[in-house]
């Protein structure tokens, strides 16, 4: 059962978004639909994950594959990416669950990766590559200046396909304040992609404080949770 009162709140929520997605394409002169939204709902009950798909939501993201393969089964007709940090040891699980893999952050991962897309006859299996661009230990993702020598191995893989690079940005007060990571990760992808065109043109950057300046600076992803969703518990 889907609430329609809920269903209709979260489809008020993709209006507003996809509104402001829309506001700053425009300033940036970019096709907005060349930007697509991952509605996170991590920490959402299935229900409320139906109830964002009933509202059009048809992209969603998790940070968890636990918590993800639990929901998945009872909340149908969504492509589903995982944006939090994977283990080596639920590759597997991980590739049954999602669509997408938007935070392989190791070669070893990659590689894990694709050995098991190509056994589960899921290849190429569509990943980005994570960039840890402001180097902040707390989080995951290639350094900025390592992944020149771990992308190209990574492009042999069979098994994958590499549409792009990911980034989580630093917690800033001001949006504005996130503006240099997400320069930072286009002109690297810029580099990288002269360097070896069969890397993808995606780029998966801002979350819901920062996401218009991440479309200004050419975010094809945004990763949106509580501009959508509200606050999480
Ligand atoms: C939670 C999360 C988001 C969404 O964050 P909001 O602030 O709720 O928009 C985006 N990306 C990642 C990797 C996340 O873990």
């Amino acid at each position: 059962m889907i609430d329609p009162a809920e269903r209709d709140a979260i489809a008020r929520g993709r209006a507003s978004v996809l509104h402001r997605i829309e506001a700053a394409a425009g300033r940036a002169r970019r096709d907005p639909l060349d930007i697509s939204l991952v509605a996170v709902t991590k920490t959402l009950s299935a229900d409320r994950v139906r109830a964002a798909i009933a509202a059009g939501l048809d992209t969603v993201g998790e940070n968890r594959v636990q918590e993800a393969a639990d929901k998945r089964p009872d909340a149908p007709g969504a492509t589903w990416h995982l944006v939090g940090p994977l283990q080596s040891n639920k590759a597997r699980r991980a590739i049954e669950t999602f669509d997408v893999i938007e935070s392989v952050d190791s070669v070893d991962l990659a590689e894990k990766l694709s050995r098991i897309a190509l056994e589960l006859g899921r290849s190429p299996l569509p990943v980005l590559l994570q960039v840890n661009v402001d180097a902040d230990p707390a989080k995951a993702g290639f350094a900025p200046d390592a992944i020149a020598v771990s992308l190209p191995p990574i492009l042999e893989l069979a098994g994958l396909r590499v549409d792009g690079l990911m980034t989580v940005g630093r917690l800033v007060a001001d949006p504005g304040a996130a503006r240099p990571t997400f320069v930072a990760l286009r002109v690297l992808a810029e580099r990288l992609r002269a360097a070896d065109p069969r890397l993808g043109v995606e780029l998966s950057m801002g979350m819901s404080d920062d996401f218009e300046v991440a479309v200004e600076e050419g975010a094809t992803h945004v990763r949106v949770g509580r501009a959508l969703f509200g606050a999480r518990p």
